[in-house]
């Protein structure tokens, strides 16, 4: 068995000097991810500054049979950037130019470090745009958007970031460096881009992703629906999209949830019980039409107040809102686990009310903000860790929750990713043939499984 030093003598050939970091102070800042339940000490962790040298540094961890874990800013929800004990960390951060925008083309080369705002901000002088948006995204990286295909509230219409993933170089598990996909849609052969999108980094580590771009539309109206119970909003969603209309985001979010955001960044949303946040972009002729169509439909469904609005500053404070609501959750709670699961949208009323049921049956605070067009619920589960057991009863119940969507034809994730967090849940989605084949595939990329060891699929 080779010491931790001779371990990462590979690393130390490498001459990063001080981007080679192996000091406990300097490693500590590494060893969790924006789940911080989990938390583990990396052997080493290198800050890459090139392609180049995330080729070198894989190949110095597959010779010396060391696991590796790509980080871009680590604001992975379920345990996907925490590094394997003993492993080594490769951080992207650094890897953040965007090399090109094409507006002939509508596409920009980016490393994979950019934050993905930054790639709609180099976009919009030629008038475009980058769809994706997490909520996350004035901090999260391009690689890990890539690495867990990503979503956000403007996802609805415009899809998840393989959706608007284009091509990639990578990095594979052995060092190699391969492209997958082109710089246009529609190229020949497997969709290995597609494959890569969404592995939560199993295949290898992104080092330049080209991404498609979108006009920035000619009109945007956002609308405002208050409902006096969670299931009305809900079930005014499946409404929505069941008379035609597709706008580019619904959201939800209720009581607790607004209050949190009220308490942090004060979007003066109106007092309510669950509230609905609508938007729709286009030509401006589209929007004035769906705009008729949608308030018709919103008081249909029963909403108390609704309020719409084109004003650019308006529109940003709501977002804000809604886009500050998990970490704002922080002003209600010491504790919370954001949960990711889905359900059918035309289930959203019925898994709605089993959650306030569920949430008062075990006297834990539950606060819901979600993308609701998609029927991807993310329940904020809130509690305090310095009481006994107070975090294995939220976990407990977080646990409830992902079996609920399940039950009701749903998923365990929406867009978080599998990470550490949910690979338990993993067999009640899928049966052990399709976990074989996952698994076959995984090893016949990564035979020692070095890539982001234990995550999303157990160690074989
Ligand atoms: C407040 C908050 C709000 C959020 N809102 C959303 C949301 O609306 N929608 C959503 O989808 N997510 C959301 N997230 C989750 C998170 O921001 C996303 O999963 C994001 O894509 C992670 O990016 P990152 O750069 O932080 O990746 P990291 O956390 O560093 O890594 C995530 C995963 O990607 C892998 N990875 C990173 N870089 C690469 C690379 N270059 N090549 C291969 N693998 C790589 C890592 O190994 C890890 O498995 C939110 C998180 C927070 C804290």
């Amino acid at each position: 068995m080779p010491s931790a030093t001779d371990s990462i003598e590979g690393l130390r050939e490498l001459g990063l000097g001080k981007r080679l970091l192996t000091e406990p102070a300097q490693l500590a800042a590494f060893g969790s991810d924006g789940l911080t339940a989990f938390n583990e000490q990396p052997l080493a962790v290198v800050l890459a500054e090139s392609t180049e040298e995330v080729v070198a540094a894989v190949r110095a961890c597959h010779a010396a049979g060391l696991p590796f874990v790509a980080r871009g800013s680590g604001t992975s929800l379920s345990g996907g950037s925490v590094p394997v004990a003993g492993g080594v960390v490769i951080a992207l951060n650094r890897m953040n130019r965007v090399l090109r925008v094409d507006p002939d083309t509508r596409t920009a080369v980016v490393q994979p470090g950019v934050i993905n705002l930054h790639v709609s901000a180099a976009a919009a002088e030629h008038g475009l745009l980058y769809a994706p948006d997490p909520s996350s995204q004035s901090v999260c990286s391009i690689g890990g958007n890539v690495a867990f295909n990503s979503g956000g509230a403007h996802c609805l219409k415009h899809g998840m970031t393989s959706n608007h993933v284009l091509g990639i170089k990578a990095v594979l598990p052995d060092g190699e460096l391969v492209e997958l996909g082109a710089d246009h849609i529609g190229s020949v052969g497997p969709d290995w881009t597609g494959m890569f999108c969404g592995c939560e980094g199993l295949f290898g580590i992104a080092v330049e992703v080209t991404l498609r771009l979108i006009p920035i539309p000619e009109a945007v109206c956002t609308s405002l629906a208050a409902y006096d119970s969670l299931k009305a909003a809900g079930d005014a969603v499946a409404r929505i999209v069941r008379e035609g209309l597709l706008p580019v985001a619904m959201e939800i979010m209720d009581a607790l949830a607004m209050q949190a955001a009220e308490a942090s960044v004060k979007p003066g949303y109106p007092p309510c019980a669950a509230l609905l946040i609508v938007e729709l972009e286009g030509e401006q002729e589209v929007v004035d039409s769906d705009r008729v169509v949608l308030d018709a439909l919103l008081e249909q469904s029963g909403a108390l107040h609704v309020h719409s609005t084109d004003d650019p500053e308006e529109r940003a404070l709501i977002w804000r809102g809604r886009k500050s609501a998990f970490s704002a959750v922080g002003w209600l709670s010491p504790d919370y686990i954001v949960q990711d699961g889905v359900v059918p949208r035309t289930r959203l009323g019925e898994v709605l009310a089993e959650i306030d049921r569920m949430s008062e049956a075990s006297g834990i605070r539950v606060a819901n903000v979600f993308h609701a067009g998609d029927g991807n619920l993310h329940p904020l589960i809130l509690y305090d860790g310095r009481e006994t057991g107070a975090a294995d009863r939220a976990h407990d119940l977080a646990g409830q929750i992902l079996r609920l969507c399940i039950s009701l034809g749903g998923s365990i994730t929406g867009e978080h990713g599998v990470g550490l967090e949910k690979r338990e849940y993993l067999s009640l989605m899928f049966s052990a043939d399709d976990l074989e084949m996952m698994h076959r595939l995984r090893r016949a990329i990564d035979p020692a499984e070095l890539a982001n060891r234990g995550k999303m699929l157990e160690v074989t």
